[in-house]
């Protein structure tokens, strides 16, 4: 399997492209005509860069307005063709993309189509250049992959192709199995891109949402099983216009595109059988059956207070490292584990962030495979020295700076808390708060950095994504989206801000890019938790009567009920089939972390979206209240 990227797919100049694309693993670009233009160098000393990055040019875009012009048009068009096949030549590159034509003026008709196309491929044959075809979505008379293919085959030249694009064919809701009838060895070239479901023109949709394979809800899939189906063993490239990707880091977007097509091309091995695929052998994408814990890196000092807000909160001390300064504190099946050590990835993480989540561990089928799927998708194992009676725990990089680690009972890992931590008895213990479980880890990142999240997450495990809600934050919007898996028993909230005066943005601000700012917790019986949580000495933020207001307008609740959420300071939403839904939260916990503790009845699937303003307003005014320090950085502060 060959892979490309269309150069227009990310930002920088064309060197700085180049560098990012051969770093991320690709073996061709293709090069927009603009590219150059800008860039102070001739296509010969272009085609040179491109080469010595180890890259080759698989494709040379756009040409358009060809087919079917009216005279004198289309003699200039022959005649502005002939010029480019000069420029490719000293590009070094001998496939050209016709996109259908969108002009006025163009006389539509199969025949006089394809007869232009046969006439391009004469001129084209001497210099050993192809004419690869493609149907724009919004082509004046070709605008379906079904019709260019006709075209194409009535032109019935060697050097005349098919060019796919997956945005022109599943955009239009065009099926992508009728791709399956085309002969594989007529089409030329794939390109390949996704795109978030917006109803919206077709070209404005195309120039700005595109986005990689797996990122949007198109059946990027479905369409390159229809390829594969047909013998096609070309290259496959991505071709995206995103205004996001277009202003954000060269680097990160290009390995995000790498990672996309190697996913996508396992998918389609697995689902399309019979199809030889050359992609990396790997694992199939793993099942995770829950956070196993959780990971703090604190100084000794901020250990403390931690250690007694999880007293609060009914977690009792239950361990300390056999080698390490690292206590485990466990209620229900939660483990959290707060490591002081003065060395290693947990102390370094806390040089950076402060005191964070610095690590994340997750039970899975086979922790071996989940880093071997990982490292096959671009994701860097991590190793660091084991101490006396330690495990080594396969572990990756995640985002964000933290490290994901994996369980499971397939070896001693189950046992990692028997085998590397010592009983402790000297604390009182505190009266448990009912908690059971982790229901939810909740991210921050700037916005722009979401889609390499999902990307992350859905491609590694068995995960699928839920639509993208706004959260409003007085301040600003608030992108949130979650990962989860069939049984909800992994579920991962990622919050994307768009500034940083929101407290999503404010909180990746003062904690330099740490990721998890809320830990939710699932009880059986909120109200239950809430009395015993009480009897700790928790203290819940406070909420705002106008809230209980609006949930009663709302929802039309029983009086007592209300009056007893009112009190108790919980949340509640319910969805339409009548699952129910309870919140609790902390106030905060140092620049904006906090804990939350959910109770889930009648198969709620949801995270409360609609509550989260009223919680936010809640968690700004107890920041203002706590006099915390008005932001290190410029810029208006938090309202
Ligand atoms: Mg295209
Ligand atoms: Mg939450």
């Amino acid at each position: 399997m060959k892979t490309a990227i269309a150069t227009v797919s990310i930002s920088g100049d064309l060197k700085e492209k180049l560098a990012a694309i051969a770093a991320a693993g690709f073996d061709g670009v293709e090069i927009f005509e603009n590219d150059f233009l800008a860039f102070d160098a001739s296509p010969r000393e272009v085609g040179q860069m491109v080469r010595d990055h180890g890259l080759e040019i698989s494709l040379f875009q756009p040409f358009r307005d060809f087919e079917g012009m009216p005279e004198p048009q289309r003699t200039r068009a022959f005649e502005r063709a002939e010029r480019k096949f000069d420029l490719m030549g000293e590009l070094g590159t001998d496939l050209v993309l016709i996109c259908s034509n969108v002009s006025p003026i163009s006389l539509g008709g199969i025949d006089r189509a394809a007869d232009d196309l046969r006439e391009l491929g004469e001129r084209a044959k001497p210099r050993g250049i192809r004419i690869g075809y493609e149907a724009l979505a919004w082509g004046r008379h070709v605008s379906d992959h079904r019709d260019a293919w006709e075209v194409v085959r009535r032109a019935d030249h060697p050097n005349v192709g098919l060019i796919l694009d997956s945005f022109h064919t599943l955009a239009r809701k065009i099926d992508p199995e009728t791709i399956r009838s085309i002969p594989g060895d007529r089409i030329f070239f794939v390109q390949l891109a996704d795109a978030p479901r917006i109803d919206m023109d077709l070209l404005y949709w195309s120039r700005h949402f595109r986005n990689m394979p797996g990122e949007g809800d198109l059946d990027v899939t479905g369409f390159m099983r229809a390829v594969a189906a047909t013998g096609y063993d070309g290259v496959i490239s991505l071709e995206i216009f995103n205004d996001q990707f277009r202003g954000g880091s060269a680097k990160p977007i290009s390995v995000d595109g790498h990672r996309s097509l190697v996913y996508l091309m396992d998918q389609v091995r697995r689902s399309e059988p019979g199809i030889r695929i050359d992609v990396p052998d790997m694992p199939d994408r793993i099942p995770v059956s829950g956070v196993e814990f959780v990971e703090f890196a604190a100084s000794e000092a901020d250990a403390a207070d931690l250690g007694a807000v999880l007293n609060t909160l009914g977690f009792a001390r239950a361990g300390r490292h056999v080698s390490k300064k690292v206590d485990l504190w466990r209620q229900g099946d939660i483990h959290i584990v707060i490591n002081t050590e003065q060395s290693g990835f947990a102390h370094s993480s806390y040089i950076t962030h402060g005191t964070n989540v610095c690590d994340i561990g997750l039970k899975v089928a086979d922790a071996k495979a989940t880093v071997g799927r990982a490292k096959a998708l671009g994701a860097e194992p991590f190793e660091q020295p084991v101490g006396p009676g330690e495990l080594q725990i396969p572990a990756i990089r995640g985002l964000g700076g933290g490290v994901m680690h994996f369980i499971d009972d397939k070896s001693d890992l189950a046992r990692v808390w028997d085998i590397e931590f010592r009983p402790v008895a000297e604390d009182a213990q505190p009266r448990g708060a009912g908690l059971l479980r982790v229901d939810h880890v909740a991210e921050t990142m700037a916005y722009d950095e979401m889609l390499t999240w999902l990307l992350f997450y859905t491609s590694i495990f068995q995960t699928r994504k839920t639509p993208m809600v706004d959260v409003v934050d007085p301040a600003g919007l608030v992108r949130s989206q979650a990962v989860e898996n069939g049984d909800g028993s992994l579920r991962i909230t990622l919050n994307g801000a768009e500034n940083r005066k929101t407290l999503a943005g404010h909180f990746i601000e003062e904690n330099f890019g740490s990721a998890v700012q809320h830990l939710a917790f699932e009880t059986a019986d909120i109200f239950a938790t809430s009395g015993a949580l009480a009897a700790n000495g928790f203290r819940p933020l406070t909420i705002s009567p106008n809230y209980y207001d609006d949930l009663d307008a709302r929802l039309g609740l029983d009086t007592e009920f209300l009056d007893r959420l009112k009190a108790t300071g919980i949340l509640y939403d319910r969805d339409e089939q009548g699952g129910e839904y309870f919140q609790l939260y902390s106030p905060f916990y140092g620049e904006g972390f906090f804990f939350e503790i959910v109770e889930r009845r009648g198969g709620y699937q949801g995270y409360g979206a609609t509550n989260a303003q009223f919680r936010i307003a809640a968690q700004k005014r107890h920041l203002r209240a706590k006099g915390m320090p008005r932001s290190r950085h410029t810029g208006p502060d938090l309202p």
